[in-house]
């Protein structure tokens, strides 16, 4: 058996999807994070003969059956041609009548189905209940009242749902009764004639002027004469949509919603009402953000914290640092031991170094920053969970109009703070496709979180005692990147304007401390098996490069006639306006962003590789290689040149794996390259400008 879930956006339809398959796909307090339908298992319905299994689908929020977004598209033709054997349609308790709008088009199919009340302890809580069999006896299906969050219900729902699944339904429409009640009834009759699936509801659609999938054209004649028997056209003056949605609310709000009852007599503001009267205030509202975000920096990146030195000599470094400088020293012990091993195992001279130098000083500079990454995605989910983030994209939806971008597109962006992988496909939600195009190719400028090791590797070597600072700026440097050429790009390449932004404000819920752990463990587990696997594997490539010359002889390490010695140095005046590309070392650097282009992550492992000052054998255990590491990147960098370098690395090709998912959002090889050409050009432009006034304030 097959159930589908269908909802209004936010009203919990992933939270009970993960619920019921036991998976952990991403649920998020604000519109439009599921996309594309997600399928899982049910598994422990008390069928009579014992446990069934049944598939679950969960389909994107949406807020109508009529096909004019993407989101609506997939979700109305998955109802209509797959035929689940079951709808369950989630409501939002709290937020009943908009909900219904959805509901009284669901019922027009004859797909069995359900309701779904969920959020009712948010109602309880506001002194709210809904009369569930006054409900259901009203719209004729089962209703149940459930709370997602807190697995309330669920038993009773999944009973309820295989029972109505085992009976017939057929469509019945809120419409039946009103003017247009005949002219559904005829022409529903009329599909049923020619043998059409979900008479009722494409009757409804035909009404509208919308024909899904009718299969012969000859009907829409003999419709309209129906139309024009009842004398619609009269009634309605030809706007049959208008019509149809002034019916159903109407009937939603006579027929429906008197079902809900408060006990407490006044209900005043709710408690997100009362916080968003401060959090989303017309002046306090983006500079408590900026407040908030600083302070997240600050708390993972700085060292020592601000005023931190008046409790101890010298300052604390922040959590964030210290728990680095311990992954650091693990991953230093890990090194020295397999080192060790090999010795003792009287290993040759080249396969230590390849473990050592090679896999340990790659893979291991990358890993040291696990303990920052999970800290900031910390916060990142718990703004998120609370519903603060969607605020912020309400925030920001006012001036980032100006520049041609509405908070609709900065949902997706801001899921590009993780990944841009899943944050272009994001972008479906978008229904523009110049704007969708135009967040597709802002979406490196937000910097995801492979790129996050090479923040934090330079803010601490290059500006001791300002890391937090240094990288809150590159994140402030890649949003001022995305406004600046988000307005040349509307004057030119993709000329329009701002679409326009309505998102409700989903209500405040105190975070998850489950799905908090869900998601830190999903980014850990994508990085470490990331880290240990293409990344080591990549960083061996560059350790057999960097340690052979073109004639396959062994060089010196990391010689400048070495493979990647001799091309990177062949690119090095490319990058020489940049600053950072003046030393004898330059080639790295150089090397580094290009490894860089494959996947974000190398640009650290490659500098670890190539910087390794580690020599033969006997300076094994003497060093701190993370030390070196930092002293060989300030004696190559200077902070105007680091800046440079970062800079670089923000703005270009993101990776291998985003530009396929630009490419597959993009669905065009003109545009795929154009995105590419303008990542690289504004990553050089960038730079330089970066560069240039970065010197002239004395950096
Ligand atoms: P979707 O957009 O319909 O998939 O909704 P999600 O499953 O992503 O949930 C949206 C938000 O509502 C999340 O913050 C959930 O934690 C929260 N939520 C879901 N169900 C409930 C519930 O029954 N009670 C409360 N209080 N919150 C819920
Ligand atoms: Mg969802």
């Amino acid at each position: 058996m097959r159930f589908a879930l269908a909802g209004n956006p936010n009203c919990g339809k992933t939270t009970l999807f993960n619920l019921l398959t036991g998976s952990t796909a991403h649920v998020g307090n604000w519109p439009g994070v599921t996309v594309d339908r997600r399928e899982g298992v049910y598994r422990g319905a008390p069928g009579k003969g014992g446990a069934q299994k049944i598939d679950i689908i969960d389909l994107p929020g949406i807020y109508s059956l009529s096909p004019y977004t993407p989101e609506e598209a997939v979700a109305r033709n998955y109802i209509l041609d797959d035929g689940p054997d079951l709808v369950i349609n989630i409501i939002d308790s709290t937020n009943l009548e908009r909900n219904l709008y959805l509901t009284t088009q669901i019922m027009e199919s004859d797909i069995p189905m359900v309701v779904a009340l969920n959020m009712t302890d948010v109602l309880r809580k506001n002194g709210g209940a809904v009369d569930t069999h006054e409900l259901s006896r009203r719209l004729g299906v089962p209703v149940v009242n459930i709370s997602a969050l807190h697995s309330e219900g669920i038993g009773e729902l999944m009973e309820a749902a295989v029972r109505a699944a085992a009976d017939r339904r057929s469509g019945s429409s809120v419409l039946e009764g009103s003017a247009m009640g005949e002219a559904v009834h005829k022409i529903a009759h009329l599909f049923c004639e020619r043998g059409l699936s979900n008479p009722t509801f494409r009757a409804v659609k035909a009404i509208e002027g919308d024909m899904p999938q009718t299969g012969g054209l000859s009907l829409s004649a003999r419709i309209d004469e129906i139309k024009g028997e009842i004398g619609l056209d009269e009634l309605f003056e030809g706007d049959f949509e208008a019509a149809v949605a002034d019916a159903r609310y109407s009937r939603i709000t006579e027929g429906f919603s008197s079902v809900v009852a408060y006990t407490s007599s006044a209900r005043g503001l709710t408690a997100s009402d009362r916080i968003d009267s401060v959090l989303t205030h017309k002046l306090l509202g983006l500079p408590i953000f900026f407040l908030f975000m600083y302070c997240v920096f600050h708390l993972t990146f700085a060292d020592p914290l601000i005023f931190s030195d008046l409790i101890a000599e010298g300052g604390i470094p922040s959590p964030g640092v210290m728990m680095q400088g311990w992954m650091g020293a693990l991953t230093e012990w890990a090194s020295d031991a397999a080192g060790g091993a090999l010795e003792s195992l009287g290993a040759s001279e080249w396969a230590k170094g390849l473990v050592v130098d090679g896999i340990f000083a790659g893979v291991g500079s990358v890993l040291s920053f696990l303990p920052q990454i999970l800290m900031l995605f910390l916060f990142l989910s718990l703004m998120e969970d609370s519903g603060y983030m969607a605020r912020a994209a309400f925030l920001m939806d006012r001036p980032l109009r100006r520049f041609g971008l509405s908070g609709k597109a900065f949902l997706p962006l801001l899921m590009g703070f993780g990944c841009s992988v899943p944050a272009m496909m994001g972008t479906r939600t978008l229904d523009d496709e110049k704007e969708r195009r135009l967040t597709v190719m802002l979406m490196p400028f937000f910097s995801c979180g492979a790129k996050l090791p090479i923040w934090a590797m330079f803010g601490a070597a290059i500006f001791p005692g300002n890391a937090g600072n240094a990288v809150f700026a590159v994140y402030a440097i890649g949003i001022a990147a995305a406004v600046i050429t988000s307005v040349i790009l509307r004057k030119t390449l993709l000329k329009g304007a701002a679409s326009v932004f309505i998102m409700e404000l989903p209500a405040y819920h105190l975070p998850r401390p489950l799905n908090l752990a869900i998601h830190l463990w999903e980014k850990m587990k994508g990085f470490v098996i990331r880290a240990t696997t293409i990344i080591a594997g990549a960083t061996v490539v560059i350790w057999f490069l960097s340690n052979f010359g073109f004639g396959l002889s062994m060089v010196e390490r990391n010689s400048p006639e070495s493979i990647v010695g001799i091309l990177g140095r062949l690119a090095v005046p490319v990058f020489a306006p940049l600053g950072f590309a003046s030393t004898p070392d330059a080639w790295k650097a150089v090397v580094a962003i290009v490894t860089g282009l494959i996947a974000k992550e190398m640009v650290v492992s490659t500098l670890g590789v190539l910087y390794n000052p580690q020599v033969e054998g006997d300076a094994l255990e003497d060093e701190a290689a993370s030390g070196a590491l930092a002293a060989a990147l300030v004696a190559n960098f200077s902070p105007a040149a680091a800046l440079s370098f970062m800079t670089f690395n923000l703005l270009s090709v993101p990776c291998m794996a985003a530009v396929a998912s630009a490419n597959g959002e993009m669905r065009s090889a003109r545009w795929i390259w154009t995105t590419i050409a303008f990542w690289l050009i504004t990553a050089w432009g960038g730079s330089f400008v970066v560069f240039r006034v970065a010197r002239l304030l004395g950096f």
